[in-house]
This record gives structure tokens, C-alpha cells and sequence, in this order.
């Protein structure tokens, strides 16, 4: 039996929510719930708009991609609806395996018919009639949910040959990950989906012009797709008008570690760092926070009053990333946190690529001494951590290698670590 659905999310903030408003509150079973509060508003507007509004809307609000690299979502949807060859895919990325991100599976979980809704917009939008939803295989009770309203949206023809009477054929089918924190990189997942070797490829092409079974491909991930909802519901101009010229709306932050009270939070693009440990409770003797995953920066104490949008965490020298807010007290052993980033990457990298797949050893290897040497002793490691750092982010294929040394040269360079 599905538990009721209040108990059934991390816990999530309650007040001016856009992403977030219908999570806890409606029944994700039920079609009729989800209608009942404001579901499939936006699949209609999009219909009247057409395949061109519904893009200049999504443009016009400034949306970009909210699994961590930022792209104008307008551009890649419109790249992808100019392309000559069909079939055109949808893919939705909800593989969600950066370290201490959950805000998708909150968003899948509590209101999974938003996301099959946004899908549809998608598709629409892009000239897909197939969508994939690719899923982390460890979120079984997104799974069930999910399916259950994909099921349920289809036999009331919110999903099939003639979506809403409009006369749009889409339809979604999940694929499950298995594990492999690569098989969320988006041409992984091609790949994963066609039943081969879950590796990345070249980029580019990009997935736009040859993505999926090579045609053209928008893949989005699924904070990204929900707000396509509220941008069509209230209109681009005032979407926009949430957040700063640059990044606009509300974000979802996946705050965790020395706070009170842990969990997915919503605020608007702009709402500084200090603002959010406030609402999560920071701790006595802040260290650090790692913002953006593995992949990103530390940010130190005194420096808590950086905006949370991209360009103020770039500025910054760190990223948004996916959203995660990783907060250290000073009882952490810094050594052992770039130890485990360390390993999680070496054991991650598919292998493909060399730089990759020997920098992470070898950056591994270097860890392990520091970890037990400071001051001249370690000069030589730290010299070498940096030169192997800079081959994986010049040389390696793809996203992973590329950043695997990011949060270890900023605890250096940033925190002193190893000092
Ligand atoms: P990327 O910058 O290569 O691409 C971002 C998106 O824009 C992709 O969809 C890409 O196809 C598209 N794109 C880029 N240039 C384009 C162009 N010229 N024309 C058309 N499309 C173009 O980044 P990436 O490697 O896809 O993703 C890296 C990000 O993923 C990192 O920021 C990291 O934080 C994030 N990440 C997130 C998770 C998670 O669980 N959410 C996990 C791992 C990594
Ligand atoms: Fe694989 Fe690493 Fe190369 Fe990416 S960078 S393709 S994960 S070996």
C-alpha cells in the first residue's frame, strides 16, 4: 500500500512555493486530484499557443536547465524543433546521481502527473511524439507512481494517439538506470536507452541535431520540465519577474548535513546562502559549504552572503550545480570528505577516456597521502594533484572527468586544506 502522501516526501518548506506548491497536497494517484489543482492548465494554453508560442514563452521567461549546466531550455527546444530529420525525440533525465541531490524525486514522488503533464508540453513544443523517461533506479516509489499516472493519463487520453482531442499523438515509456552515476550523463543515457554500454559520446554533434537512435533529441531534466508549467500558466513576463535578470524563478536546493532541519527547499534566484541556513538551521561552527556537488565549490563562512543565482555562485568561484547544498561544521575531517569525492569519482569514471580513467586513480592515490601528511611533505602531491587535475578538465570526454578535481582544488585553494 502506497503510504499517504504528506508522509511520504523528504521534508520540503511550505510558504510561496511555484515548483513545490502541490507537493504534499495533492493525492499523486489520483488524475482528478491533480486536475483539481490547476493540472493540465498548461498543456491547454500550450495547444492554443502552438509548437512556436509555447517556445518563445519558454525563451521569453528565461528558462534554463535545472540539472546543473544552465543551457536555455528555448534554444535547445527550438534547435531541436528546426531539425529536418524524424523522428524527433523527448527525453526526460531523471537519473538524479549527483551526490546529495534529491529534489527531482520529491518533485516525482509528490506530484508525478506535473511532470508527465510537462512532458506532453515538451514533445508538443519540439515535435517528439515519444518520450523517455529515464529514471534512477534507486527511486522504486517514484517508479510505481509515476507509471501508475502515466497509465492513468493515458487511458483518460491525457496521453496516446490524440492527446486532449487536439490531435497530438505522445506517449512516454520509463527506462530504468541501474546504478551508474555516468548513465545520467545525457548521451550515456542514449545509449544506456538503445541497449548498449551506458558511455558517454562526443559532443558534438549535440543531441538537438543526433541524440537518441541518432535523430534529433531534447533532453531535459525534470525541475527544468516543471517549470515550463508555471511559465505557461502565469505567462513568461510575469514568471519572469520572480528571481534576477539572469536567473529566473524559483530554484530547488537539496540542503543537507550539520543543519536542523535537512530537506528540499524552494526560494526565489537571488535569496542569498545565508538565507537559506537560516531556514534550515546551520550549525554552531560552520566550515564550509559545498555548493553544486562534487562537481563544485566550497564557500566559506564569511562569504555566506553570495546571491544564490548562476552568475552570483560563479562569481564566486563555485557553482549551482543541481542544487546541493552540502553544509560542513568544523567536527568534519575535510581530508576524509575529498577522500570519499575522490573515490566516488574513480569508482564512477566509465573508463573510456584516459585521462579520466587514470587522473581519478591517481588523484585517489594523492588523497590518500595528504590525508596523513601536512605542510612541505605534501607540497609535491599537491603539485601533482593539480597538474593531473587540469589534464582531466582539458582532455576528458566527458562532464565527469572534467570536474572530478573541482572540489578538491577548491578545498585546497579556497578552505587551505592540507595546511
Ligand atoms: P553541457 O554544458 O555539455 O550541456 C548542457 C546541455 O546543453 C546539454 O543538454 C547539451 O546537449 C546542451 N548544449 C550545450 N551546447 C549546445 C549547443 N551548442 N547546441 C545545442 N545544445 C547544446 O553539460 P552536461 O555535461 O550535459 O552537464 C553537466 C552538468 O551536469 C554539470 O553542471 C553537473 O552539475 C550536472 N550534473 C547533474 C547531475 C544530477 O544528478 N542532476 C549529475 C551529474 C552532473
Ligand atoms: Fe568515461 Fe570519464 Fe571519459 Fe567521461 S571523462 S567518458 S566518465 S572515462
Amino acid at each position: 500500500a502506497e503510504p499517504p502522501a504528506a508522509a511520504a516526501v523528504p521534508q520540503a518548506c511550505t510558504d510561496g512555493l511555484v515548483l513545490l506548491r502541490r507537493v504534499g497536497v495533492v493525492d499523486p494517484g489520483s488524475l482528478d486530484d491533480y486536475r483539481a489543482h490547476g493540472g493540465y492548465a498548461a498543456l491547454r494554453r500550450a495547444f492554443a499557443l502552438g509548437p512556436a508560442g509555447v517556445i518563445r514563452e519558454v525563451t521569453e521567461a528565461g528558462l534554463v536547465g535545472r540539472g546543473g549546466a544552465a543551457f536555455p531550455t528555448g534554444r535547445k527546444w527550438s534547435a531541436t524543433a528546426q531539425q529536418p530529420d524524424h523522428p524527433h525525440y523527448l527525453v526526460c533525465n531523471a537519473d538524479e546521481s549527483e551526490p546529495g541531490t534529491f529534489k527531482d524525486r520529491v518533485l516525482m514522488e509528490g506530484d508525478p502527473y506535473a511532470l508527465i503533464e510537462a512532458m506532453t508540453v515538451a514533445g508538443y513544443a519540439t515535435g517528439a511524439h515519444r518520450g523517455y523517461l529515464y529514471l534512477r533506479g534507486e527511486y522504486p516509489r517514484a517508479l510505481r507512481r509515476l507509471r501508475t499516472a502515466i497509465d492513468r493519463a493515458r487511458s483518460r487520453g491525457f496521453l496516446g494517439k490524440d492527446v486532449m482531442g487536439q490531435g497530438f499523438a505522445f506517449d512516454i515509456e520509463i527506462r530504468r538506470g541501474a546504478g551508474a552515476y555516468i548513465c545520467g550523463e545525457e548521451t550515456a543515457i542514449f545509449n544506456s536507452i538503445e541497449g548498449q554500454r551506458g558511455e558517454p559520446r562526443s559532443k558534438p554533434p549535440f543531441p538537438v541535431e543526433k541524440g537518441l537512435f541518432g535523430k534529433p533529441t531534447a533532453v531535459n531534466n525534470v525541475e527544468t520540465l516543471v517549470n515550463v508549467l508555471p511559465i505557461l500558466i502565469e505567462g513568461a513576463p510575469a514568471y519572469a519577474r520572480t528571481g534576477t535578470g539572469t536567473s529566473t524563478g524559483t530554484k530547488l536546493f537539496c540542503v543537507s548535513g550539520t543543519v536542523a532541519r535537512p530537506g528540499v527547499y524552494e526560494l526565489p534566484f537571488g535569496a542569498t546562502l545565508r538565507e537559506l541556513l537560516e531556514l534550515a538551521g546551520p550549525p554552531e561552527a560552520l566550515r564550509a559549504v559545498l555548493l553544486g556537488g562534487a562537481a563544485g565549490g566550497f564557500v566559506r563562512p564569511d562569504e555566506l552572503d553570495v546571491p544564490l543565482t548562476f552568475e552570483g555562485t560563479r562569481a564566486a568561484g563555485t557553482t549551482l550545480g543541481s542544487g546541493v547544498v552540502l553544509v560542513l561544521d568544523e567536527g568534519v575531517e575535510l581530508p576524509r570528505i575529498l577522500l570519499r569525492i575522490a573515490e566516488f569519482f574513480r569508482d564512477e569514471s566509465c573508463g573510456q577516456c584516459v585521462p579520466c580513467r587514470v587522473g581519478t586513480v591517481r588523484q585517489e592515490e594523492a588523497l590518500h597521502r595528504l590525508k596523513d601528511r601536512t605542510g612541505a611533505a605534501a607540497a609535491g602531491d599537491i603539485a601533482l594533484l593539480r597538474e593531473v587535475g587540469q589534464a582531466m578538465r582539458d582532455a576528458s570526454i566527458c562532464g565527469l572527468g572534467q570536474t572530478a578535481w573541482n572540489a578538491v582544488e577548491s578545498a585546497i585553494d579556497r578552505l587551505g586544506a592540507f595546511k
